[in-house]
């Protein structure tokens, strides 16, 4: 064999060792009844043409890799943002492994989150028992100061009903009548984790503010939304506030609780926002969501509580910049100090270095609503075209967002809007009209296999990748970190295309 004891080798090495490379060989003739390499590269190249795109956009009866995940990882990640808060999930046991399994191979970190685990007699006769257990248990296993519960989609088919199940529980003893239990009605089968996201800021913001008059004081709050880049922009956007001289709260801040230091101690809770801020910022002057589509129902709720509010779409780069920090300048009444004004034109400064790279470049761009509408919007200011703009969680009301975006801009001539549609749909339009580079998360890595345009990871998950989310892409310092992230694509492929010696080294230029 080719390991040993002594020699133990890594599966990417593993595999390609030729006792596993016949073993493979043997079975794919015996079990797979493979059609013949010629029938498959014909499929495959018919998978190229336009009247399989054609075919392919019209599809409705299969998702094939949607860009999106279900609402209850929504759900999770936004509880992960509060003090001391455990994620309650009611339903599949299942599912709460995959939220935290995809929240730790994104983030490199624990990703805490319990189930009621329901099985087949909960399906049949409802989960309230599982709730009452379940709650006792965490409550008493994890030291929680509150317990965020939400839905899969199990609960939800039965029709479980959450308030009554918790006010059961409470009533069983299995959390004291006065502990924080806030939850969000989280159907998977609707929406995705970025309602899941929307419900469940709503509903912690409903069990504390709910039946509680405001007085109106000076302070803003902020709703960051569903961010897999939470640790670098949540601190970007903090430094920015605090040199701003502003008071402040974020509603929801995963920033600590995912990048735990390693010194000895494992943290099952880290930083988040305090319960008492959070019953505070009930008073606030009023709220920013820095993603609308992450924040619809939230904001109608804190615009019915009396509070001005304001959203944008995932700030990044220098005009989405500045409108955020006119806004927070506006309502907290201070100027904009001039250290941000030079970060401003140091931006600037590095984009008109770089210029002569990245315009007329085409993109690809796909992930959330406000990522989406952000990207473009960047890639536009850069002179680049965002070809193809895909949300598979974008509706109507995004797409036509979009549009208007894309008109505002003679780079946006040639660009398309693709709302729900999915990655497979993505390669097709890729194969047909193709781009330059595709930005999005892991899952464009199939893209760039098949596509040969080089993947640009800036968004969640990355789980074949470390340490991005570790550094902001918010403010004008993230723009910095972004516009060096796309030019290093850039400049990897210009060389990659004019390496071999010489035939095409005449332009594998030292200085670039
Ligand atoms: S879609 Fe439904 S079954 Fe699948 S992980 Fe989400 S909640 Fe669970």
């Amino acid at each position: 064999m080719p390991q040993s004891a002594e020699k133990v080798l890594d599966h990417a090495t593993l595999f390609h060792e030729p006792e596993y490379q016949e073993l493979f060989k043997r079975k794919r003739e015996t079990f797979e009844c493979p059609a013949s390499a010629e029938s498959v590269e014909a499929q495959r190249e018919y998978t190229k043409t336009w009247g399989y795109r054609e075919k392919n956009l019209a599809r409705e009866a299969a998702v094939i890799n949607p860009a999106k995940a279900c609402q209850p990882l929504g759900a999770v990640f936004a509880a992960a943002g509060f003090e001391k808060t455990m994620s309650f999930v009611h339903g599949s046991q299942g599912c709460v492994a995959y939220y935290r399994s995809h929240l730790s191979r994104h983030f490199k970190e624990p990703a805490s989150a319990v189930s009621s685990s329901m099985t087949e007699d909960a399906a049949v006769f409802g989960g309230l028992n599982n709730m009452i257990d379940g709650l006792a248990n965490t409550y008493s296993l994890y030291d929680p100061k509150m317990i965020a519960v939400s839905t899969t989609c199990m609960a939800e088919v039965i029709g479980d009903d959450l308030k009554s199940f918790i006010g059961n529980a409470k009533a069983k003893g299995s959390v004291p009548e006065d502990f924080h239990v806030p939850h969000a009605h989280t159907p998977a089968f609707v929406g995705s984790h970025v309602d899941g996201y929307d419900n469940m800021i709503k509903g912690v913001l409903e069990h504390f503010w709910d039946g509680k008059e405001r007085s109106a004081g000076t302070s803003i709050n902020i709703i960051p939304g569903f961010d897999g880049f939470c640790v670098g922009n949540n601190r970007e956007l903090k430094r920015i506030l605090d040199v701003m001289g502003v008071k402040y709260t974020l509603i929801q801040d995963a920033s600590d609780q995912f990048d735990t230091p390693s010194d000895g101690h494992f943290r099952m809770y880290s930083g988040g926002t305090t319960l008492a801020d959070t019953e505070a910022a009930l008073n606030a002057k009023a709220t920013l969501s820095l993603q609308a589509w992450c924040t619809r129902k939230t904001l109608d709720y804190i615009g019915d509580k009396g509070q001005e509010t304001a959203s944008f779409h995932y700030p990044l780069g220098v005009a989405a910049t500045d409108e955020l920090l006119v806004k927070v300048s506006e309502l907290a009444g201070v100027e904009i100090p001039e250290s941000l004004t030079l970060e401003r034109g140091r931006l600037v400064d590095a984009m008109a270095d770089s210029q002569a790279y990245l315009h007329g470049k085409k993109y690809a761009i796909f992930g959330d609503p406000d990522f989406v509408y952000a990207m473009a919007r960047f890639i536009m200011e850069t002179g680049g075209e965002p070809t193809h703009c895909l949300a598979t969680n974008g509706t109507k009301a995004w797409a036509e967002e979009m549009e208007t975006l894309l008109a505002s801009s003679p780079f946006g001539k040639g660009a398309k809007v693709w709302a729900g549609k999915d990655l497979w749909a993505l390669r097709s339009l890729m194969m047909t009209e193709p781009v330059d580079f595709v930005i999005g998360s892991s899952y464009g890595k199939y893209l760039e296999r098949d596509t040969g345009a080089p993947l640009i990871r800036l968004t969640f998950p990355i789980f074949d990748r470390h340490h991005h989310h570790r550094f902001p892409l918010m403010g004008y310092q993230g723009g910095l970190q972004l516009l060096r992230t796309i030019l290093d694509k850039v400049f990897d492929k210009l060389d990659r295309d004019s390496e071999i010696p010489a035939k095409t080294d005449i332009s594998f230029d030292l200085t670039r």
